[in-house]
């Protein structure tokens, strides 16, 4: 068996195994592949044993592993920072993007999102862990943010990302991913109705399980060390 094979199947028993040690279901836990600086070959391969969906962070390699994958119908997720003046080519190509932090970008992908596809699937972005340097709204402006991107028809929110301050010990791993599960679930409360947490990857991802993650994205873990 190819390593790939291995990994994808190594991930998967232990996403069975976290979510029957955490009261969840493992359909409730989506396995989205971070192929950032991996090859389209490899990709491919993750997708002949089964793995649908794709996280990119860089939008030039995004739309080019799209096209050389035009013929395969994958989902592309877009996972890194994103600028304005990039906005319409995700808008053409991807079925999520999970980092949007201000509206400006939101109201660009909704307007600049084709007629004849669905609408994108959005999450935002939280500066969880409060970090200076870190991208992503503050806990305080998410209600906000959420309330305007509601508005728009070419997007649908489903939820809220982040990337915590990286921690090695177990309990302030999950400390951090509590609090975007809490955000969530107040502003469900409120009527929003979001269902998906995207956090944890490949060094936490069993504390974002743990604390109700509906999305975990991992790279290392599936394709080994990234170049
Ligand atoms: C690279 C990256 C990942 C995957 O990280 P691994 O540690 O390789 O699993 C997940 N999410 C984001 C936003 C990333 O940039």
């Amino acid at each position: 068996m190819s390593t790939l094979a291995d990994n994808l199947l190594t991930i998967g028993a232990s996403i069975k195994e976290y979510a029957e040690c955490y009261q969840r279901k493992t359909k409730d836990i989506q396995l989205l592949a971070v192929s950032k600086h991996h090859s389209v070959q490899k990709i491919e391969e993750a997708f002949n044993l089964g793995q649908t969906s794709f996280g990119e962070n860089y939008v030039q390699e995004l739309l080019e592993k799209a096209r050389q994958l035009s013929h395969l119908d994958l989902e592309w997720h877009f996972i890194g920072p994103l600028q304005s003046n990039k906005t319409k080519m995700i808008a053409e190509t991807v079925d999520w993007v999970h980092t949007i932090d201000r509206l400006k970008i939101a109201e660009r992908l909704n307007r600049q999102r084709p007629e004849n596809l669905d609408a994108i699937n959005v999450c935002i972005q939280v500066n969880i862990s409060n970090e200076a340097s870190k991208s992503g709204v503050l806990a305080s402006d998410v209600e906000a943010l959420a309330t305007e991107i509601e508005k728009l028809p070419q997007l649908k929110l489903r939820g809220l990302m982040a990337i915590p301050a990286p921690q090695t010990d177990f309990n302030k791993q999950r400390k951090e991913f509590s609090k975007l599960a809490l955000l969530k679930q107040g502003l469900n409360i409120k009527g929003f109705k979001l269902d998906t947490l995207s956090m944890g990857m490949s060094a936490d991802s069993e504390a974002a399980i743990a604390e109700g993650a509906t999305i975990i994205r991992i790279g290392t873990r599936i394709f080994g060390a990234r170049e």
